[in-house]
């Protein structure tokens, strides 16, 4: 029996040897008084690589959006995003429940909404509507089938945000998926975004760890928040050593991802009762419309070993990532092709 192929996600990654070593030998001490060096590196090396003037170690991504959201807004405040969003369609009610503010949905491109637009739904001197306090931008959009911002996009919704006085944040979830695509450097693509944070957990490849980054002031506050959820933490170091084990060895080799990626979506393409244009495939995540019912084609190819998503009623998803290879991704192919002949 072989070793399943599994893109469900790009969270499925399992620690490597080398990485398990550095969290083995990593120094630490208690994260919530500034005494873990590892989490301190961290986080410190996260500031620098995003040009913030610091950042926060959290367990998890969806809580460096609950808390960016929290820290800057206030009750019935509105917050525009693309209606593909993760706070609004993955984080299970967060945004209302944790920070009363209302999600303004944005109707973007696969994931990505232009500065036009973003003008439009902020138009007008109305005090019968919430206020618009910030807007986030997914960088790779998810649902977008992990779509890049192009700079020219994310300057434009920037600047339009800045005329009318809103604040900017960006979920950075893959965004190292987007500079090893896009070539920009992180700095630079989050340089008008006044917070943004990583995740190590997802291509990266760490275990656990996100790192919220902006203000000093920010990051004040947003301390608040973390110990209120219960995101503070003790010898968090040994986490932490893994995300910053990530960034010196997992990021340039996110290419090897996309070009896996690519593959699975030329060989996807081929195959009758398959609709892909390979063409729309910038990053890890190949999102296709099958002629069938997804759930029962995600069932009959998890028997022959290979696992991926379903979606929505016939749209599935695969993700490649570190612990995929371009010998995976053929027999991926091969499996699709015999489920759907
Ligand atoms: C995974 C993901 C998150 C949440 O991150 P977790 O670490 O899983 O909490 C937020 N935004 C996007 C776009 C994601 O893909």
């Amino acid at each position: 029996m072989q070793e399943p192929i599994d893109l469900f996600s790009d969270t499925r990654t399992k620690p490597t040897k080398a990485m398990r070593e550095v969290m083995a030998t990593a120094l630490v001490g208690d994260e919530q008084v500034f005494e873990d060096p590892s989490v301190n590196e961290l986080c410190a090396r996260t500031a620098d690589l995003l040009g913030k003037e610091r950042a926060m170690f959290l367990p998890s991504g969806t809580m460096c959006n609950q808390i960016a959201i929290a820290v800057r807004c206030r009750l019935g405040e509105a917050v525009y995003l693309d209606c593909t969003a993760h706070p609004l369609t993955a984080e299970a009610g967060g945004p209302a429940a944790l920070a009363g503010v209302i999600l303004a949905a944005l109707p973007g491109e696969r994931g990505v909404f232009t500065g036009p637009q973003l003008e439009a739904a902020l138009a007008g001197p109305n005090r019968n509507k919430p206020r618009a306090r910030l807007v986030s931008v997914e960088q790779t959009s998810n649902f977008g089938g992990g779509r890049v911002w192009r700079l020219d996009e994310l300057d434009a919704v920037c600047s339009v945000a800045a005329k009318a006085g809103v604040g900017t944040h960006m979920d950075g979830a893959r965004l190292m998926n987007a500079v090893v695509a896009s070539g920009v450097p992180a700095g630079r693509q989050v340089r008008d975004f006044d917070t943004c944070w990583l995740d190590f957990s997802k291509g990266l490849g760490a275990p656990v760890g996100a790192v919220l980054a902006g203000s000093a002031d920010f990051i004040e506050e947003a301390w608040r928040f973390k110990q209120m959820l219960g995101g503070a933490m003790r010898q968090a170091g040994i986490l932490a050593a893994a995300c910053t084990y990530a960034l010196d060895h997992h990021v340039e080799r996110l290419a090897e991802d996309h070009e896996n990626a690519r593959r699975l979506a030329d060989g996807l393409a081929t195959i009758k009762g398959i609709t892909l244009d390979p063409a729309t495939i910038e990053t890890n995540l190949v999102f296709f419309e099958i002629e069938g019912d997804a759930q029962s084609f995600v069932k009959a190819l998890a028997k022959e070993g290979i696992r991926m998503g379903a979606m929505g009623a016939r749209i599935v998803r695969a993700v490649t990532h570190l612990d995929i290879d371009k010998a995976g991704i053929d027999r991926a192919i091969a499996a699709a092709a015999r489920v759907l002949a």
